[in-house]
């Protein structure tokens, strides 16, 4: 149904915005305003087909959902996805378009960066629409979310490693990255400075190359990167990697990063923890990015406060694992009710 994936809830309103002189084709999906604007980034990428675009707009944004009722956040759930044009485009005039269209929804939803766009395309966009955050500013907090969303993860993996592996600290603690992107490579350097032994991956040589010379990182395959030996693995590239194929070959005992969607499905969760395999999921470790653009979007971003804030998910995967305890329930099955039942306006 286009009123709901199998496994969701339906969403408030879906827009297609189609800007024929720029080439602009983008699905704007507004999950859930119940705690406030549908707060979430605007990914930029090639899919195979529309549907697929869709889907993956619809897949996300119910994600923000969650990811902002977690984070105690008082916005809903909304994501936007541009489907790149396949021929030459010309990039500002795209995003100009879809700025408009961010603007017609009139506050409804908000956007921000995602794979595939840039702290220049938002701040390129603030001439068509003021619902659009993670600016640059000249002497003021703003921009880039990554660096935040990297130290969420980070913060989550170290708790996760005392709490679920029984380790006091990270040191000697293997860590496999699956991607040494904007998040990835933070991720590395917060690994990296606590004493982690690093093995990553990365489709592009020179990161990899990069973390072998300046982090100690051992280079894998991209292939080989999920199922290396190590005691934690983190998903910082695509979604849906633990899957039937992934989750039979692994042999960490901590999943924990910065990928949306990481679970293919629901089944998969029960999966991970038939192997006795602990999954924290994505949109409760991933949430510093969001919190970072929320903070500055209601102009009340300031380095310290929001490293504050981004560290409070420590706290919530803390209780996560209490949670589990007492219900017994998968990390993934316990975070979606938790998160659901907060789907309500905040106090
Ligand atoms: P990015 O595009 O900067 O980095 C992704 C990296 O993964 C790139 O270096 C790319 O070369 C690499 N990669 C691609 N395919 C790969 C493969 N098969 N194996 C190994 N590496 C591969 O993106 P990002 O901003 O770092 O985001 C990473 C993930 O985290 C995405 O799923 C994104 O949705 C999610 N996320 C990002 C943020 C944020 O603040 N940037 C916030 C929340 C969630």
């Amino acid at each position: 149904s286009l009123f709901g994936l199998p496994d969701q809830s339906p969403h408030e309103r879906v827009l297609l915005a189609a800007d024929p002189v720029t080439g602009l084709k983008a699905i704007l999906a507004v999950h859930s305003t119940a705690r406030g604007p549908a707060f979430g980034g605007c990914r930029f990428w090639s899919y195979d087909n529309e549907l697929a675009a869709l889907n993956d707009a619809l897949r996300l944004s119910q994600g923000m959902s969650l990811k902002n009722a977690l984070a105690n956040l008082p916005f809903g759930g909304g994501k936007a996805v541009i489907i790149k044009p396949a021929g030459d485009f010309d990039r500002p005039a795209l995003f100009a378009a879809f700025g408009r269209a961010v603007q017609s929804l009139d506050g409804a939803y908000i956007t921000a960066e995602d794979v595939g766009t840039t702290t220049a395309d938002m701040l390129g966009m603030t001439a068509h629409t003021q619902y659009v955050s993670g600016i640059p500013r000249e002497g003021a907090f703003g921009g880039d979310p990554s660096p935040k969303t990297a130290y969420g993860v980070f913060v989550s993996i170290d708790e996760g490693v005392k709490r679920v592996l029984g380790r006091e600290s990270l040191q000697g603690v293997r860590v496999a990255l699956q991607g040494l992107g904007a998040v990835g490579w933070h991720l590395a350097e917060y690994l990296h400075r606590a004493g982690a032994q690093l093995v990553v991956a990365d489709v592009n040589a020179d990161k990899v190359a990069r973390a072998q010379a300046k982090l100690g990182a051992q280079a894998v395959g991209i292939g080989e990167i999920l199922a290396a030996e190590v005691d934690v693995v983190a998903p910082c590239a695509l979604g849906a990697v633990l899957n039937a194929q992934s989750i039979p070959a692994l042999k960490a005992k901590l999943i924990a990063g910065a990928a949306n969607n990481q679970l293919a499905t629901a089944a998969d969760g029960d999966a991970l923890q038939a192997r006795g395999i602990t999954y924290l999921p994505d949109y409760l470790v991933n949430a510093g990015g969001i919190i970072s653009v929320a903070r500055e979007f209601r102009n009340e971003g300031e380095e310290t406060a929001v490293m504050n804030e981004v560290a409070q998910i420590r706290g919530r995967v803390a209780e996560l694992l209490d949670r589990i305890k007492t219900s017994g329930q998968t990390p993934a099955r316990e975070a979606d009710a938790w998160a659901r039942s907060l789907l309500v306006k905040p106090a």
